[in-house]
């Protein structure tokens, strides 16, 4: 339990308003989004320089606790869910956009800043930040690069990590580390960078990121296909990719979250449909108009039942926004909603919905499936409620079925919402005991005292006591 005293010392540091440690202030931040997954905190700094979070830093340490780094909790894998109890680093007062640099094309902010908000200060500049997870609203980029966040416009544009150029943090022990920089080119030792990337708060806490910015595109089309089965609409997603036409946005819901999004938003969407697509071309206006033309052939040829293109911008955005809402509109048909983040390769796409299919029965289970199917990218949604405890094991065998045919297809465990807690068993499922022993290794050399977000990526263990890697085990990127 933390001492009165170091409460005290953090108040001194942070300012009082900076620290929480009532049991009714720490309750909301023992959760993320992910269901299932909780555990209260002993104290919840929020620094608002970097300074003061190496002061918190020192304090935990003299305190022996454990630390989590936190954006807005958004996460789905359990990532800042501080399971050891210890210190939550919350770094949503670190929220000033730093510099946009119009020159070299880059934006700099700190950790705290929503991820919305960098994307309408660029805008705003005539300049385009893609990274737009459907959480853009309430995320951070702290989170977004500690979980390499994707998004709607990831097939196109790419996700977190093509556009972080540079990032500064604090390391387990207290070290400054600057890493990347405004050069296009880098390839001087290491890619530090990249290793933190996606690293889940667990190898440093990054205060401050710079990131690449591009010309928006000048032109966009938006088009809306129902179909009547969910395989046609995952063949006309191989298709468009076999034609070599990348549309932006290329996002998929089933007969299930049609109707929970319809029930949320109202904006007519036809509830006895198996499948919609949302698909945007953009770029230059010549090439967009070909490649939308291009798209509502083969919408064609594989016998969508309905096409419709967008009448104008405020209705695109109005699709794209409904489509944003998919996850909220399935939390409120059931107690719990337990969502999964399968990837598989794009021509695997119709046989994946044909197993889930087939796996919803099986498990007699509701599932609502949508997700980024331009990526690959599903997100199985089972809703239940986690008090029934034989209808959760029937959800995890659910999962547990459909991993393994995933894993069989080349595909991962997570597209992109990373391993936290959630994933653990399966990660190890995918990279077999060699990978593991890796990142364990890698994790000894950032933080050999194991206090940065314990219990998170794979379970705890002495790193070094099995030095043996196997040969040939598979990492995925
Ligand atoms: C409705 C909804 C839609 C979503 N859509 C998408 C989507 O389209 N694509 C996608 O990829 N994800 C999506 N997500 C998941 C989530 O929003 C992302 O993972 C996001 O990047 C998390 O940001 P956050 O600020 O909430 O981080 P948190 O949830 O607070 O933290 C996430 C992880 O990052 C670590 N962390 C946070 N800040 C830092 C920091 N400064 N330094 C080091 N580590 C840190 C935490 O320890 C934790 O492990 C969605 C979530 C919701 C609820």
């Amino acid at each position: 339990m933390i001492s009165s005293t170091a409460i005290a010392h953090l108040k001194e540091k942070l300012g009082d308003a900076n620290v929480l440690h009532e049991k009714e202030d720490l309750l909301t931040l023992g959760y993320d989004s992910t269901p299932g997954v909780h555990h209260l905190p002993e104290v919840v700094v929020y620094p608002t320089t970097t300074e003061e979070v190496i002061a918190a830093m020192e304090i935990a340490e003299r305190e022996g606790l454990p630390l989590t780094p936190r954006g807005s909790g958004t996460g789905l894998s359990g990532g800042s869910v501080p399971v050891k109890g210890g210190m939550v680093l919350c770094l949503t007062r670190m929220n000033r956009i730093l510099e946009i640099d119009e020159e070299n094309l880059t934006a700099t902010a700190e950790a705290g800043v929503i991820t919305l908000d960098l994307f309408n200060a660029v805008a705003a500049k005539g300049l385009f930040y893609p990274p737009d997870p459907g959480s853009q609203k309430i995320s951070t980029l702290g989170g977004n690069v500690a979980e390499n966040a994707g998004g709607l416009r990831g097939l196109k544009y790419g996700v977190t990590r093509d556009y972080v150029m540079a990032l500064k943090g604090v390391l387990a022990d207290r070290s400054l580390i600057a890493t990347g920089g405004k050069s296009v080119k880098d390839v001087a030792g290491y890619g530090f960078k990249d290793l933190l990337v996606g690293s889940e708060g667990t190898l440093g806490i990054v205060t401050e990121i710079t990131v690449k910015l591009i010309p928006p595109p000048q032109d966009k089309r938006t088009i809306l296909a129902y179909f009547n089965d969910v395989r046609t609409a995952g063949e006309a997603v191989s298709r468009i990719i076999a034609a070599k036409i990348i549309p932006s946005t290329m996002e998929i819901m089933d007969r299930a979250v049609i109707n929970c999004v319809e029930d949320y938003v109202k904006i007519g969407l036809p509830r006895q449909m198996a499948a919609l697509l949302l698909i945007e071309v953009d770029g230059h206006p010549a090439p967009v108009a070909e490649e939308a033309a291009g798209v509502q052939k083969i919408l064609e040829q594989v016998k969508a039942a309905e096409i419709h293109v967008a009448r104008d911008a405020e209705h695109a955005a109005s699709l794209a926004a409904a489509r944003r809402t998919a996850l909220s509109a399935l939390a409120r048909m059931s107690p719990t909603t337990l969502l999964e983040d399968a990837t598989v390769p794009r021509s695997r796409l119709a046989e994946t919905f044909s197993e889930i299919e087939r796996l919803t029965e099986k498990y007699r289970l509701k599932v609502g499936t949508f997700g980024h199917a331009g990526d690959g990218n599903l997100h199985p949604t089972v809703l239940c409620d986690e008090r029934d405890h034989e209808e959760m094991e029937r959800a995890h065998a659910f999962y547990n079925e459909l991993y393994e045919q995933v894993l069989a297809w080349g595909g991962t465990v997570s597209g992109e919402h990373g391993i936290g807690l959630a994933k653990k068993e399966y990660l190890a499922r995918q990279i077999g005991p060699g990978g593991v022993q890796v990142m364990k290794r890698i994790k000894q050399v950032f933080d050999p005292q194991g206090i940065l977000n314990p219990g998170k990526i794979f379970d705890e263990g002495d790193p070094c006591t099995q030095v043996h890697v196997e040969e040939g085990f598979r990492v995925s990127h």
